[in-house]
């Protein structure tokens, strides 16, 4: 359930982040808890929101920022699309510093044998979902962070999620997204009234426009 403030108006509210900030590494534990106080789970996508895509290894800043939201008292989940070989590196790379590291074949019906992860990749809320059931908690007290409005705003908001959006972090990008997705992003967050340029994200977590 959200509060009547978050309830998407239009198709547009499905893509509004709830918050904005300039990156992982400016998103502390005490600014969740000040501005989402709801929040118990910090849920954060990996490429382009903590590292670079496909980044083989993860930065000691990033480390100890995902390490701090457990310090605060939250619990903190990897969401990834990631497939194939990537999901076993992801489990090795984030697996120590997180609560727990979900992939789309985590919300796969075992009982299901037609079931198959493609059908669980944001925008699915089902990984968020699966975190939820697990773990006991209700869809707001999910806060899902990531650098795709098509991906994960689109997911928590279709989980019930509450979400922060960040510019990409790095310079790569899956072939798709960078032809298709980025260019049309641009211009929803112009329209979204969030920001555009790099340098006019915030450096501490702030609300989004609506
Ligand atoms: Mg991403």
């Amino acid at each position: 359930m959200q509060n009547e403030a978050n309830e998407p108006r239009g198709w547009l509210g499905w893509l509004r982040p709830d918050f904005v900030v300039a990156t992982v590494l400016d998103l502390t534990g005490e600014d969740i808890k000040r501005m989402s106080p709801a929040t118990r789970a910090v849920c954060l996508d990996i490429d382009g929101t903590i590292t670079d895509y496909h980044a083989p290894s993860v930065p000691e800043r990033s480390v100890e920022r995902l390490q701090s939201y457990n310090e605060t008292g939250l619990l903190t989940f990897i969401i990834s699309n990631c497939h194939d070989e990537r999901v076993t590196e992801v489990h090795r790379l984030f697996g120590p510093l997180v609560t727990g590291v979900l992939t789309p074949g985590d919300a796969v019906d075992p009982a299901d044998p037609r079931d198959r992860p493609g059908r669980h990749i944001k925008p699915s809320p089902d990984m968020l979902d699966v975190v939820a059931q697990r773990y006991g908690l209700a869809s707001r007290e999910l806060l899902m962070v990531g650098d795709q409005l098509f991906k994960d705003v689109l997911s928590a908001r279709r989980a019930g999620a509450a979400s922060v959006l960040v510019p990409r972090e790095g310079s790569r990008d899956h072939l798709g997204v960078r032809i298709f997705q980025r260019p049309i992003e641009a211009v929803l967050r112009a329209m979204l009234r969030l920001p555009v340029k790099r340098r006019s994200w915030p450096r501490r977590l702030t609300r989004a426009p609506r």
